[in-house]
């Protein structure tokens, strides 16, 4: 195997280039697609400039990146955070090519990042330099090129800005443009919650391929209560499941009669944080992740999910919310123990772009849909996608994160192919 230009070197970026590699290899993929798919197809790195509330001047690093558009216009989220680096945004662009793939839409895949903590920033400040980002890269998207959406450190506010800024340097509203933005200015409804109600759908079908009862008595563990780990929190209890222990970047609260989903986003609206919530013992990230639970959620970042993690993990069901969030050892830990059912973050957490590009099509075409329809039409999609995924790891007697890799790049792969090679 060639090395890889030092440009992508990022451990993100060398984890998901191995899991390709050996979903590649199963396949027997033609040797110049290989070639081709390993890398992404764009970079973009841009400096952005914005003006700090004291008056003064900061320039911050920006990305966006194209890993492949065969299937349909790129399509990622926009992180905002202090370690985003460009082998980062090149990984999570490739995880997107696989994941629009698997669930058939006709999209490719991206993902753009700036590297800082958005906490640290005023709303002005967010604002300025999310403005300066979007004119700095406009000319490299577009709503039948590149649609970002949200992410880490980014939110329904951020994505309004984008497509502000963009409308503005077009001279007319193009609500096309990103997608997660608010239900106002042409947001789908439902899109918000649509990542951790994937999640929860992914469980649903595990339970009942496992023969395994989602009620009272089953108790879950969620890693990150942000966009994805809050929204599969209130899906968890609606359903009617316990969540006895959640966390974010700082802390973790762990209580085993259970938690509120509600009681938590108060404190959390009130403190910015879930440190100090009362009626919980205070637990760290790996703790939670070790706890004696049937169903681990890691909704928070890559990697949290390590080698020394995975031995003492106790739950059942290990579902991938985030992006990445177990390591190439701990996978093959995880593998070797043979007692944890993964759902692989391409496939739990494809529901965020299965409603973004229900937002897109809105957009096209000016006509809006119900929450409910798109619920249906969300949960369609994941239970059947579950469904092809689980039945091709049977019959190819590989585990679901090769089954749900070997879909996604067969499918980029044949439509390569019989698009033919320009020039
Ligand atoms: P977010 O910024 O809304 O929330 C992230 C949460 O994780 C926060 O609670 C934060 O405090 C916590 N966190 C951050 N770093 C942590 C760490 N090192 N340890 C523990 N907790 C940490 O982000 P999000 O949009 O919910 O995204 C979470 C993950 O899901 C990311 O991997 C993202 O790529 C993935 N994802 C998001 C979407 C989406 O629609 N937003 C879609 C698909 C996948």
């Amino acid at each position: 195997m060639k090395k890889l230009t030092a440009e992508w070197d990022s451990p993100l970026f060398m984890q998901v280039q191995a899991q390709f590699e050996t979903a590649a290899q199963k396949l027997s993929l033609d040797e110049n697609i290989f070639n081709r798919l390993r890398v992404p197809d764009k970079a973009l790195i841009v400096s952005v400039p914005f003006r700090n509330d004291d008056g003064s001047i900061r320039v911050v690093p920006g990305y966006r990146v194209q890993h492949n558009d065969v299937l349909g216009p790129y399509k990622g989220g926009l992180r905002y955070h202090p370690l985003v680096n460009l082998g980062e945004v090149a990984a999570l662009a490739s995880l997107m090519t696989w994941k629009c793939a698997l669930v058939n839409l006709p999209l490719g895949g991206a993902k753009g990042g700036i590297q800082i903590d958005p906490t640290l920033l005023s709303r002005g400040e967010l604002q300025r330099m999310t403005r300066r980002y979007t004119s700095e890269i406009v000319n490299f998207i577009g709503p039948d090129v590149d649609i970002p959406a949200p992410d880490m450190g980014t939110n329904e506010q951020v994505m309004a800005w984008i497509m502000d800024t963009y409308s503005q340097l077009k001279g007319h509203a193009v609500a096309e443009i990103v997608t997660g933005k608010p239900v106002i200015i042409g947001g789908s409804l439902g899109r918000k919650e649509a990542t951790g109600r994937g999640v929860v759908y992914c469980l649903i079908e595990a339970s009942k391929l496992l023969n395994y009862k989602l009620d009272e008595s089953t108790r879950i563990a969620v890693q990150g209560f942000g966009n994805v780990g809050a929204a599969a929190v209130k899906k968890l209890e609606k359903i009617g499941t316990k969540v006895v222990a959640v966390s974010d970047v700082k802390s973790g609260v762990y209580n085993p009669k259970g938690l509120s989903y509600q009681a938590l986003t108060d404190w959390v609206n009130q403190h910015r944080s879930l440190e100090g919530f009362p009626e919980a013992d205070a637990v760290t990230n790996a703790e939670l992740a070790c706890l004696d639970v049937d169903i681990v959620v890691p909704a928070a970042t890559e990697g949290t999910i390590t080698p020394e993690i995975a031995r003492k993990l106790k739950c059942k069901i290990l579902a991938e919310g985030a992006n990445g969030p177990t390591t190439l050892e701990a996978d093959k830990i995880i593998e070797d123990r043979g007692d944890i059912f993964v759902i692989p973050d391409i496939l739990a957490n494809a529901g965020g772009v299965i409603v973004s590009y229900f937002e897109w099509v809105q957009d096209l075409q000016n006509y809006f849909w119900t929450e409910q329809e798109i619920n249906k039409r969300l949960f369609e999609i994941m239970s059947t996608a579950f469904q092809t995924i689980h039945e091709f790891s049977k019959a190819h007697q590989v585990n679901m994160r090769n089954a749900a890799l070997m879909t996604g790049i067969q499918k980029v792969s044949q439509a390569m192919l019989t698009r033919g090679f320009y020039p």
